[in-house]
This record gives C-alpha cells, sequence and structure tokens, in this order.
C-alpha cells in the first residue's frame, strides 16, 4: 500500500504515520524528518534548504523529488509505505506519478487530515511552550509568524494537489480535531475499506 498523509502543518500527520509504521511494518517516509537530517549532516541539499524552510517556504520540487526518488528504491520501502509531507505541490504529485509508475506502483489512497486553522496555530504555540519548558530547542519555522506563512503556503500551494488526487478517487477524509486515538482509529477504517493488495498493510 502506498499511503500519502496529506494536511496542513500540525494536522498530526508525522505522529499518525509512526503509529501506523508501528502497527504495519512499513516504512515512514517524511521529507521535513530527511531536509533536517540533511541540514544536520551539512550535505550539499541541507545548504540548499535550510534557509528556505528557516523562512517557512518550499524547498524546491527538484530537491525533493531526487530525495523521494532515492528513499523508495530502498528495501524498507517494499511492502509499502507511507508517506508524510509530499508531495505538497501538484508537481510534486505529478512527479510521483511517473516515478512509481517507472516501478509499476501507484498511490492507493490519500487521507486528508482536515483540522481548523486556529487549532493549528494553538497546537504550534503549545508545541513550542513545552519545548521551551523542557529546555529543548523549538524548532525555527514554528516561531508564530513563520509558522502563519507555512498556513499561507499551505492554502497557496499544498492545497490544489487535493483537486488532483479527488479527480483520482483517491482521497478520503478525517476529522482532525479529534483525539489522537480517535484519528488512527479513523485511518485504519479507511485503510480496511481500501482493501489493499495481500500481505500489503495486512
Ligand atoms: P514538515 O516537517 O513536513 O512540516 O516540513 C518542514 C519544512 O520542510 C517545510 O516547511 C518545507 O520548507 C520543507 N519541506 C518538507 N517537505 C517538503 C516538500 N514536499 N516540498 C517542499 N518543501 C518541503
Amino acid at each position: 500500500m502506498i499511503l500519502i498523509l496529506f494536511g496542513p502543518p500540525a494536522a498530526g500527520k508525522g505522529t499518525q504515520a509512526a503509529r501506523l509504521k508501528e502497527a504495519h511494518k512499513v516504512a515512514h517516509l517524511s521529507t521535513g524528518d530527511m531536509l533536517r537530517a540533511a541540514i544536520a549532516q551539512g550535505t550539499e541539499v541541507g545548504k540548499r534548504a535550510k534557509a528556505i524552510m528557516d523562512k517557512g517556504e518550499l524547498v524546491p520540487d527538484d530537491i525533493v523529488v531526487g530525495i523521494i526518488g532515492d528513499r523508495i528504491k530502498e528495501p524498507d520501502c517494499r511492502n509499502g509505505f507511507i508517506l508524510d509531507g509530499f508531495p505538497r505541490t501538484v508537481n510534486q504529485a505529478r512527479a510521483l506519478d511517473d516515478l512509481l509508475k517507472g516501478r509499476k506502483l501507484a498511490v492507493d489512497v490519500v487521507v486528508v487530515i482536515e483540522v481548523d486553522e486556529a487549532a493549528l496555530i494553538k497546537r504550534v504555540e503549545n508545541r513550542a511552550n513545552e519545548a521551551r519548558a523542557k529546555g529543548q530547542p523549538v524548532r525555527p519555522d514554528d516561531d508564530p509568524e513563520t509558522f502563519k506563512k507555512r498556513l499561507a503556503v499551505y492554502r497557496a500551494e499544498t492545497a490544489p494537489v487535493l483537486p488532483y488526487y479527488d479527480a483520482q478517487g483517491k482521497t478520503r477524509r478525517v476529522d482532525g480535531m479529534k483525539s489522537i486515538d480517535e484519528v488512527t482509529a479513523q485511518i485504519e477504517a479507511v485503510l480496511k475499506a481500501v482493501k489493499p493488495r495481500k500481505g500489503w498493510f495486512g
């Protein structure tokens, strides 16, 4: 099963992906995590991405498509994988389809985690306060103004990806305002209903 977890920043994609990975033993591919790792390692990609990410803008499509193209060839992706934070533009969605077609694969389902913008802003404020209270670093892009910029980028560049998958009948919406457990249960119900290929996601 190739599952895309779709939704605005701080919708809970990473949290849900980690749970699904554990429950179904599939790979979790987060372009945000991969870019942060590249920055930490000081790679060329990391150097190109850092200033863009700190501003809350999108890293160029060629960079993230390159990262995903390499990553899906890894053996742990053989049983399917969860994409978290990718694709974020219509161009990326098209490039993903091409990458998968080359391997005789396709996106199975796009789970859209819906959360009100006001709730997202509150979540990120809480996340930053909790990190500060523990003496941990706050993500530079969780600064309130930068976060609002990320929401604006989501509305302008990422939300238009939804009609692309709607047209293919692949989107399923879940209520991301519910508790973490309830959101997981909604996603599991979606997975059951899409009847994955035998052996993929159980
Ligand atoms: P995330 O951890 O998914 O919230 O991503 C953090 C930041 O990484 C984003 O605000 C972007 O700057 C960058 N990023 C992550 N995924 C992508 C992507 N698919 N396309 C472009 N930029 C991305």
